[in-house]
């Protein structure tokens, strides 16, 4: 395994909560101490640019087993590194769902080491709601949190219990917002872009009366919960209440919620490129998650990256699948919201995608110490660039954002000290 010697570059590192002109070894997958050992083999000038340790996307979907041409783990992976992400959440409702002990060591098997896992494992059989799956033999085989994503988890009775057993565990239990009776049949969000072109909507409430009855839950039993996606005020309010009363509740956003609303649709009219779940909502709401970003009442920020096929896409907006692939645009939307819209420091606007989500799955990591594996990301901040879904590595070419400009660039990543991106060249 080749040594780097990583020149000019700004270390940028929530993890540490430092940014400091550093020169960075890397030896046998690992950080280490400069002058420890031979001299590396490698100079890699990366002048003007930073270094993110361990980029995480908490929230992806890469459709392996089962809907392979939407993605697969060869094109997820790929997708992750040139998107400059180390580590991926990856949702269980792949077909079958990942709902036993052997489908989370399968998926492990598949992901190999181009990309560092967190299997999230189903909360119930076959995500169906009824009956739960079999989670401690599951968090044996590796699951590093729980979800029906996709669906929520409707049944009160079942998520006390995943929460009781979150409680005893410190497993967290990830909720999709949906309340299924409220949304039936809405495919956009139900306000004035719907009514424009004649879709049926799914309102606000039908998230945030989950939020709430989860908050109230976890008041009662404890646990872990992470809210998924929040799109509207009603979700951060309860996500409000929750930090009030001490509860070990947190929360996401995506970036297509944080740069879109739903005035797109009327834009794209009935191009289906907008349909996702939770719906776009209205600028009001788009506001609300930036400022909730910014003040640290959301930690985390995730793709909810949902790839699907061209002609999939381009089916009537009633009957297309709900989705946005994301993952590949991820960190520059992060940029460019929370550093060139919203003034914060690197430091604070890197946090919703490297200790947000370690916090969420209680995952100790050190920073960029020696000894510590060498997740990395290097970015050149000073480089705007348009999105074009056409040289997107991953297979789903579905997102709005096509033809947005986005402020910093992905120049490189490293997993255990390999490059997997580089050059412009994804390397697994
Ligand atoms: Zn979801």
């Amino acid at each position: 395994m080749t040594a780097y010697r990583l020149r000019g570059g700004l270390v940028v590192d929530p993890f540490l909560n430092i940014m400091e002109q550093a020169d960075l070894h890397v030896r046998d997958g690992m950080v280490v101490l400069p002058g420890s050992g031979p001299e590396p083999e490698e100079i890699v000038w990366i002048d003007g640019c930073w270094v993110v340790p361990r980029i995480t996307d908490l929230h992806v979907h890469f459709r392996d087993p089962g809907q392979t041409w939407k993605e697969d783990w060869t094109s997820g992976a790929r997708a992750a590194a040139a998107g400059g992400v180390t580590t991926v959440g990856v949702m269980p409702n792949t077909t079958p769902v990942v709902d036993s002990p052997e489908a989370v060591t399968d998926q492990r098997s598949r992901a190999g080491d181009r990309v560092r896992l967190w299997p999230i494992g189903a909360l119930t059989l076959e995500s169906a709601g009824r009956k739960a799956a079999p989670w401690d033999a599951m968090r044996e085989a590796g699951a590093r949190a729980f979800s029906d994503d996709g669906r929520a988890l409707y049944d009160s009775a079942l998520m006390a219990a995943a929460l009781s057993w979150s409680e005893r565990t410190g497993v967290p239990v990830i909720q999709h917002l949906e309340d299924p009776i409220l949304s039936a049949g809405g495919v956009a969000h139900a306000g004035e872009a719907a009514r424009l072109l004649g879709l049926s909507g799914q309102p606000a409430a039908a998230e945030s009366v989950l939020a709430f009855r989860d908050v109230a839950l976890a008041a009662e039993y404890g646990g872990r919960l992470h809210l998924a996606h929040c799109s509207v005020p009603g979700t951060l309010k309860a996500l409000r209440w929750a930090r009030g009363e001490g509860l070990r509740v947190t929360g996401e956003a995506t970036p297509h919620h944080c740069l879109a609303n739903e005035a797109w649709l009327t834009r794209f009219g009935t191009d289906a490129v907008t349909k996702v779940n939770p719906p776009l909502r209205p600028e009001e709401a788009r506001k609300a998650l930036r400022e909730a970003l910014a003040s640290g009442l959301l930690t985390v920020m995730a793709s909810d990256h949902a790839p699907h096929g061209q002609d999939e896409k381009g089916a009537p907006y009633a009957t297309a699948p709900f989705g946005i692939s994301g993952i590949e645009t991820l960190v520059a939307a992060a940029l460019t919201i929370l550093v060139r819209d919203a003034g914060l420091s690197p430091l604070q606007a890197l946090a919703p995608v490297t200790v947000g989500p370690h916090q969420v799955v209680g995952e100790a990591f050190s920073g960029l110490v020696p000894g510590a594996p060498a997740d990395l990301t290097v970015i050149d901040p000073a480089v705007t660039w348009t999105v074009d879904p056409a040289r997107f590595y991953s297979q789903g070419r579905n997102t709005p954002l096509a033809g947005v400009r986005l402020q910093g660039r992905v120049v490189a990543t490293m997993v255990g000290g390999r490059f997997t991106f580089r050059d412009g060249e994804v390397l697994v």
